[in-house]
């Protein structure tokens, strides 16, 4: 059986929700903490993480009363410990604070942290066989299958953070898996939907950071700009609803009203729609699969007026293309383009290639890691957290060439 829970009988809802949250003060992090505090205690929180803002992690941590924060920087320890006196909070550092973190009595967990190094603690949580609202959507691309199974083996139920997949969770309720044919991604567009090729190759950092409609942590508002989001999220879909490549679609919809289509075997297509704020999917997660009151704003079709649609560009938008024959290759491929990708997103933050050197780097790495040979599926995390190190040490080794070019 998935471990999306498509049959809203599949699990029943814990009575008391035990939170814990993987990325605290990151932007998934602090919207899910908006909605507890404004829950007036109908959720108790046990652990927090972050990576070393020690003082924001402090500061929920002892607002929202918890048990155990950890920080992933060993150096913050001592910070944390002293910000922490007093409090009773028990402090940790490292990954194995993170792992241990996910391993704390919560029964439900949200995995926000950013990158392939949410894939640990994601897979500790998931192994309890309690709730992950999964936004960490790198894990999946790095590890989905092996997460996937993990979860399903374990008895947890995986909910889908994304807003894209949590429409196309929200849709499937309409229909049987069995008589689903499609989904449809939409997608923003980004900054630079209507940019040419040249604009967008030489795009600056301020540039792809502005995104029109979502706020967001960095790694992400850049990877919106690129369309690797996009990429990264089809193989996300992949993997959460156990699809072919061919029935998931990516639609340009500028508006980020409707957030995914799930079309059925009657030709019924059935849409989830709401004003591009993510405290609405992580509600519908943390009170799966009840409702509770969502504080994004009310959707007004009338005022927006219109919801315009059009066909992506993968000449423009070379992710969408690399992420086609990412899935079409399989074994391997994905965890390096997202290895890969992570290293570029850094790079290209510290000015050191451009932007148009993003895709070229993935590429880039892609065909370098084909020449060696090593095209094997990872079989288990550490698998794939090896070939997402050799593919980061090939993107790095690759990246000067670029930044050679770009100059
Ligand atoms: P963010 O950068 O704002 O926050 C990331 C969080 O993870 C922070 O708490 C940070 O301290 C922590 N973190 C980062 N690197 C870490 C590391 N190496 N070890 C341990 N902790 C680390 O990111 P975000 O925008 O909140 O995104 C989080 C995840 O959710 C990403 O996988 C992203 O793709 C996904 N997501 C985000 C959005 C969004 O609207 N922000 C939407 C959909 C999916
Ligand atoms: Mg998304």
């Amino acid at each position: 059986m998935n471990a999306v829970p498509l049959n809203k009988n599949q699990h029943a809802l814990t009575k008391d929700r035990v939170v814990t949250i993987l990325g605290a003060t990151g932007s998934i992090g602090q919207s899910t903490v908006d909605l507890v505090r404004r829950s007036s205690g109908k959720f108790r929180v046990e652990a927090l993480t972050a990576h070393s803002n020690v003082g924001e992690l402090a500061k929920l941590a002892r607002e929202l009363n918890v048990k155990f924060a950890a920080v992933a920087d060993e150096k913050c320890y001592a910070d944390l410990k002293d910000a922490l006196a007093g409090s009773g909070i028990e402090a940790g550092a490292g990954e194995s604070a993170l792992v241990e973190a996910a391993l704390r009595p919560a029964n439900w967990v949200m995995a926000a942290m950013s990158g392939a190094a949410g894939l640990k603690p994601a897979m500790a949580a998931a192994g309890r066989g309690v709730v992950v609202a999964l936004a960490n959507k790198e894990c999946l691309v790095c590890a989905g299958e092996v997460f996937m199974r993990h979860a399903a083996a374990n008895g947890a139920t995986v909910l889908p953070v994304d807003s894209e997949h949590n429409a196309l969770f929200q849709a499937m309720g309409a229909g049987r898996r069995e008589d689903l044919v499609r989904v449809i991604l939409t997608a923003s567009g980004g900054p630079f939907r209507s940019a040419t090729l040249a604009q967008i190759e030489n795009a600056t950092v301020e540039q792809a950071l502005k995104h029109p409609n979502w706020s967001m942590g960095r790694k992400i508002t850049i990877d919106s700009a690129t369309m690797f989001n996009k990429a990264l999220e089809i193989i996300e879909a992949y993997h959460l609803f156990e699809l072919r490549a061919d029935q998931i679609d990516v639609l340009v919809h500028p508006q980020s009203i409707i957030h995914g289509l799930v079309e059925f075997s009657d030709r019924s297509v059935v849409a989830q729609m709401g004003a591009p704020d993510m405290r609405t999917p992580i509600a519908h997660c943390l009170a799966w699969p009840e409702r509770i009151d969502g504080p994004a704003n009310r959707l007004d079709l009338a005022q927006i007026g219109q919801l315009t649609f059009e066909a992506p560009d993968p000449v423009r938008f070379p992710a969408l293309r690399l992420v086609q024959e990412a899935l079409v290759a399989g074994g391997a491929v994905p965890t390096i383009l997202n290895a890969a990708n992570e290293v570029a997103v850094a790079a290209f933050l510290d000015r050191k290639i451009g932007f148009g050197g993003i895709p070229l780097l993935v590429e880039a790495t892609m065909s370098a890691m084909a020449r060696q040979g090593n095209n094997k599926a990872p079989a288990s995390a550490d698998e794939a957290l090896n070939i997402d190190y050799n593919a980061r040490n090939v993107a790095a080794t690759l990246a000067p060439q670029l930044a050679l070019k770009a100059s």
